[in-house]
């Protein structure tokens, strides 16, 4: 790089049920350039690049990235990565395994996999590298991701049926720079990853150990459409009066914030509606994220420091306000004049409190270091 003056990056890749995002990011890591393909197989894309397909999509992408950084390494950001614990380079094995999660993962994972064959046919001189959702949360011990069914069933299904989590990448960057902003180290960190989709984790000694999303991406915290926890008797309850065929429908599209609302999805537009049901909506989203950190805080023996990120978790100082008083007795004081940002990283606590951080999110930031580390550039 010294003689020449040509920037090396890496380019991050999401590849969503009809999107594509991507990033490319130098080695100083600064975004270098960045964007959007929606509605992608819609027949009619709309976005930086028209495209009708994953393949003439990141065909555009890759045209139009700027002629003064050569792509040495390609990220892409896969949802379901099943027992694997790390990033991985892409080789056949690898994309047969990802292949093989389709199952598990079948809104996510087949997006990926057409991002990830069409790109590597592109640039197929450089290292394409995988980057799983659930890789971070591959640590958490048995008694975390194990549901009480039994051992026959849980065999018979290739011990499959179990919790994997979601939002790896997001909780493992704020983990580690929260563990950057202090100089002793952080034994007991909870982040919160709140955005329309939203994630708690417990991290103990820099690694999972718990994490709110389990088998999918519906258990847990309530979301902008999603219910997140819910008797099971309720979903056989649901099946029976409404279908099987429409529980999907109910609990992750029509459920969360905008279920309950009858609004939005959006915490925004129920702040300014401010009705009863909008109200009860937020209410039942921050009491439950009370509780959340209050689990995670007995399951981790203690609380060092607290983390929000996320669209919510960057933005809505309502919601952080919320949530730090209802962990008051913990040692938890806002600091309101800090709390009063967005988009920032802050410490939001006083000096003397807990420290409690909004650290926004850098999946992509998070992504390009790991493809560093496993491909070694
Ligand atoms: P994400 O999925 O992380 O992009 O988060 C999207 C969600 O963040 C939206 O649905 C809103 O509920 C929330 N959000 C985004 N911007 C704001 C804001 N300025 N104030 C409050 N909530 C916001």
């Amino acid at each position: 790089m010294t003689s020449n003056p040509t920037a090396q990056g890496i380019l991050v890749l999401n590849s969503g049920s009809s999107s594509l995002k991507y990033q490319l990011l130098d080695f100083t890591g600064q975004v270098r350039a960045h964007g959007l393909i929606e509605r992608i197989e819609a027949g009619s894309a709309v976005g930086d690049h028209a495209s009708s397909d994953y393949a003439s999509a990141i065909d555009g992408v890759l045209d139009s990235l700027p002629a003064d950084v050569t792509v040495v390494g390609v990220g892409h950001r896969v949802v379901h990565g099943g027992f694997y614990k790390e990033a991985k380079l892409l080789t056949p094995e690898v994309i047969g395994e990802i292949e093989r999660l389709c199952a598990l993962a079948p809104l996510h994972n087949p997006p990926a996999l057409e991002g990830i064959r069409a790109s590597m046919r592109r640039r197929p001189g450089v290292p394409h590298v995988a980057v799983f959702d659930t890789a971070f949360h591959a640590t958490m011990p048995p008694r975390a991701y194990r549901y009480a069914i039994s051992e026959a069933l849980y065999q018979e299904n290739n011990g499959e049926l179990r919790r994997y989590g979601a939002h790896g990448t997001s909780h493992a960057y704020m983990a580690r720079r929260v563990q950057e902003l202090h100089a002793h180290p952080l034994k007991r960190i909870i982040t919160l990853h709140l955005g329309n989709g939203a994630s708690a984790a417990a991290i103990l000694d820099g690694v999972s150990v718990d994490t709110s999303m389990g088998f999918t991406p519906l258990e847990g915290l309530v979301m902008g459409t999603r219910s997140g926890d819910i008797d099971a008797g309720l979903v056989m309850w649901l099946s029976q009066k409404y279908g099987p065929d429409n529980i999907n429908a109910i609990l992750n599209k029509q459920s969360g914030l905008k279920g309950m609302s009858g609004l939005s999805n959006d915490l925004r537009d129920l702040h300014a509606a401010g009705t009863p049901e909008a109200q009860l909506a937020l209410d039942v989203m921050v009491y439950r994220l009370i509780k959340y950190v209050g689990a995670y805080t007995a399951a981790l023996g203690g609380l060092d420091a607290l983390v929000f990120t996320g669209g919510i978790g960057e933005n809505d100082a309502v919601v952080r306000a919320q949530v730090i008083a209802g962990l008051h007795f913990f040692g938890l004081v806002l600091d309101e004049e800090a709390n009063n940002v967005r988009g920032q990283e802050r410490r939001i606590t006083t000096a003397n409190s807990l420290p409690a951080y909004v650290i926004p999110a850098n999946e992509e930031g998070e992504i390009a270091r790991q493809v560093r580390e496993v491909a070694g550039i």
